[in-house]
């Protein structure tokens, strides 16, 4: 079977693999559909000194499929079932995982393409626990933007910022993947969302979205202009992802008692704040990272109700590469999609 393989640091091959066994007891066969494109393979295909993996491996965290076979004991899934993975080889047994909070698991084996084999190969073997049910009028081409763009993103607003109707929210980069989400989602309920753009092309697409007001953060400091719209005051929430260039303006765009939620540093890793600023203004900052399973199920769930993932563009196997260095250099609206 076809799998596509990082075999060296900003190389990949599609290889021909020998296809999984019959699924396991506990575990299904899926036959996977579409991979949804991140950050987190762009980091992987650059290489990461700093994570402990071997090459080569399958890459793909984010994923569509249908269920080809079932191992004993599995009663949630029948073959032709649409779903979608989670993207962590969580344990199911710790405290965390008992109560849902996958992201939190104290045992967790590894992220999936990331660390362990991912989901860019036509079949694979999984764990019941770790696969949800898509609803039947959702895509699947959709659904693969699920279990790590729309359901970070629903973590990240929700269940950490908790983002309320009515309140003003500041997008970062509102023409990446987990951008466009943010715009809707704190659309659907109500807010009024700033957010920022690298080029004048993407202000049309986010304005399709709701953003009310977009800034160029090549053109203008973002933390000005969003406290000019915001006159003076600030926003209640700012949505974190670019890291390094941002985070400092960030803060500064917050009112008082402010959230930030922050799950991506995608500009670098590190930066200093000032902690009489972080106090006197009793910001919260919130690290946020992955989503819980209840998350997925919300994500699938807002797509059945008719809000869509935005797709940049749809590639094959090979061109995943040029896919990857597309996002890297930010030139991408929406969500990259893999067709198998
Ligand atoms: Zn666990």
């Amino acid at each position: 079977m076809r799998a596509l393989t990082l075999v060296a640091d900003r190389d990949l091959v599609v290889a021909d693999l020998p296809p999984p066994p019959p699924p396991a007891a506990g575990e299904v066969q899926v036959r996977i559909a579409a991979v949804a494109l991140n950050h987190i393979d762009v980091w992987g295909y650059r290489g990461m000194a700093f994570v402990k993996r071997k090459l080569p491996i399958v890459v793909g965290a984010e994923a569509s499929g249908t269920i080809e076979a079932v191992g004993d004991g599995v009663t949630r899934f029948k073959p032709g079932q649409k779903v979608v993975m989670y993207g962590a080889l969580t344990c199911g047994h710790c405290k965390a995982c008992q109560e849902g909070r996958d992201n939190l698991c104290e045992n967790v084996g590894g992220l999936i393409g990331f660390h362990v084999d991912g989901f860019a190969r036509e079949l694979m073997n999984i764990a019941e626990r770790l696969v949800i049910p898509v609803p039947d009028n959702v895509d699947l081409r959709d659904a693969a933007c699920a279990p790590i763009a729309f359901s970070t993103v629903q973590h990240m607003l929700f269940d950490n910022a908790k983002l309320q109707p009515g309140e003003t929210v500041l997008v970062h980069a509102g023409g990446s993947g987990i951008g466009t989400v943010a715009i809707m989602m704190a659309k659907a309920i109500g807010c009024t969302v700033i957010t920022t753009v690298g080029d004048d092309s993407k202000i049309e697409g986010v304005k399709k979205l709701g953003a009310d007001h977009v800034i160029n953060y090549r053109k203008d400091r973002f933390e000005h202009e969003t406290r000019k719209i915001t006159k003076k005051k600030g926003v209640d929430v700012v949505f974190e992802h670019v890291g390094a260039d941002t985070f400092n303006g960030s803060l500064l765009s917050l009112k008082r008692g402010g959230r930030l939620v922050t799950c991506g540093s995608t500009s670098g890793p590190t930066t200093t704040i000032n902690l009489m600023q972080l106090f006197q203004q009793q910001y919260k900052i919130f690290g946020s990272f992955g989503a819980t399973m209840t998350n997925i199920a919300e994500s699938l769930d807002k797509m059945a109700a008719g809000m869509l993932p935005v797709i940049d563009t749809e590639v094959p196997l090979d061109d995943v590469g040029a896919a990857l260095k597309r996002m890297e250099s930010r030139q991408v609206f929406g969500k990259i999609i893999v067709r198998f």
